[in-house]
């Protein structure tokens, strides 16, 4: 009888050609930038007949084709398409499918550079861009032209960990013939499978949890083999292509994808847990969390959470920075989704350029901790936040 693969069988198999160059059981890194052909009528018969190959590397390369598959087949999706960043895989999605005059709705708590990306470069085309409250689907209805739109959601958000309620989103956008874009970079395909839900496009950031070692940039687009042609098109011509070295750190780290999303939603869970019976702690955003608004629909679509939480301490900026300093494992930075667990005050990294009252109005507080926790031990994760917080 057959039997769907598991996660972390797909994970490690799939998109990896059974017999590889020498015998190898890893892929070689294929540097080429140029793929030859041996005469005339060879490239004639490409040219014609587009067999299964590469020709340049802006538009496709030996590792790249095998990531792709590899990612297409943990996101469920007929196809997946790799890029430079997940900045350059949204940028492409706007631009590849929308034209003058059409329309963008955001939620509006997505990813900053999203956000200014919409609103300050597509209205320099005659793109018109506007933002809903994030899960407020009467608000976003309210919104909605007679123009040709494409709505664009994340879940969860960042930082507040607001989860939407995908298949409800799809369908709204199904009735009034908009097209749907999730960035799922939170989530991972591993927590959920927003194409099943209805997504046309899904979106990661593979420099997050799928390459998951902090030591790649790349995107991924994933959808409808036809609807991805021209986001394909576009990224040949703009060249924002993950390279071959690049596309190998992110085959092998994919391989571990599965086991390291195990630890990553045990930490997250755990952690909450702790954080929320902490004397200390104000509040937690966590979307496995009873308290946490999204409770009910993070617990129906998604398996487990991730792990990213946000939370805030009891006193000021001041108290706050303190903890964060006292901490031996997370170190301070930016980016999320890494073995290496990482602490940020939002006051000073992501939001420091915004004014307090436009902070405020993002709901960005000046005690708020956002911590993205890594694969180390659950226990020894939450005996460092321990000490940081005896002290502080
Ligand atoms: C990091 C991030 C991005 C941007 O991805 P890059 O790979 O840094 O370009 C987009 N969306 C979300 C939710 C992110 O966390």
């Amino acid at each position: 009888m057959y039997k769907e693969p598991g996660f972390s069988t797909l994970s490690v198999q799939s998109g990896e050609k059974r017999k590889k160059a020498n015998h190898g059981i890893t892929d070689a890194i294929h540097c080429a930038s140029t793929f030859t052909f041996s005469d005339t009528k060879e490239l004639i018969d490409f040219l014609e007949n587009k067999p299964d190959r590469d020709e340049y590397i802006r538009y496709s390369n030996p590792n790249q084709n095998v990531v792709e598959a590899k990612l297409a087949a943990l996101d469920g999706a007929e196809k997946s398409l790799l890029f430079s960043s997940g900045m350059a895989a949204i940028c492409c999605l706007l631009l590849a499918k929308l034209e003058k005059g059409d329309e963008v709705i955001l939620f509006d708590e997505c990813y900053h550079r999203s956000r200014e990306f919409s609103r300050d470069y597509l209205s320099r085309w005659g793109i018109v861009c506007k933002f809903a409250k994030t899960g407020d689907f009467a608000h976003l209805k309210a919104q909605i032209s007679d123009r040709k739109k494409l709505i664009f959601t994340e879940s969860p958000t960042n930082p507040h960990l607001s989860v939407i309620d995908i298949p409800q989103l799809a369908s709204l956008a199904k009735e009034h013939q908009c097209e749907l874009a999730v960035d799922a970079t939170l989530a991972t395909p591993f927590n959920l499978q927003a194409i099943r839900f209805g997504a046309d496009y899904v979106i990661h950031s593979a420099t997050k949890y799928l390459a998951g070692h902090n030591d790649v940039v790349a995107g991924v687009i994933s959808g409808r083999e036809e609807a991805l042609e021209s986001l394909r098109s576009l990224r040949g011509l703009l060249g924002c292509v993950s390279t071959p070295h690049n596309n190998y750190l992110l085959q092998r780290g994919l391989k571990t994808f599965a086991l390291r999303m195990e630890q990553h939603n045990k930490n997250g869970i755990e952690v909450a847990q702790f954080l929320e019976s902490h004397p200390k702690i104000r509040k937690v955003f966590y979307p496995g969390l009873e308290s946490h608004s999204s409770f009910l629909i993070a617990k129906e679509q998604m398996p487990a959470w991730g792990g990213l939480l946000t939370f805030e301490i009891e006193g000021d900026r001041h108290a706050a920075s303190s903890f964060v300093d006292q901490l031996k494992i997370p170190r301070i930075g930016p980016s999320l989704g890494g073995v290496e667990s990482l602490v940020e005050q939002p006051l000073y990294m992501s939001y420091n350029h915004l004014s307090p009252e436009a902070r405020a109005e993002v709901g960005i507080t000046d005690s708020m901790i956002r911590l993205s926790l890594g694969v180390e031990d659950t226990d020894d994760l939450i005996a460092d936040l321990k000490q940081a917080l005896d002290i502080v």
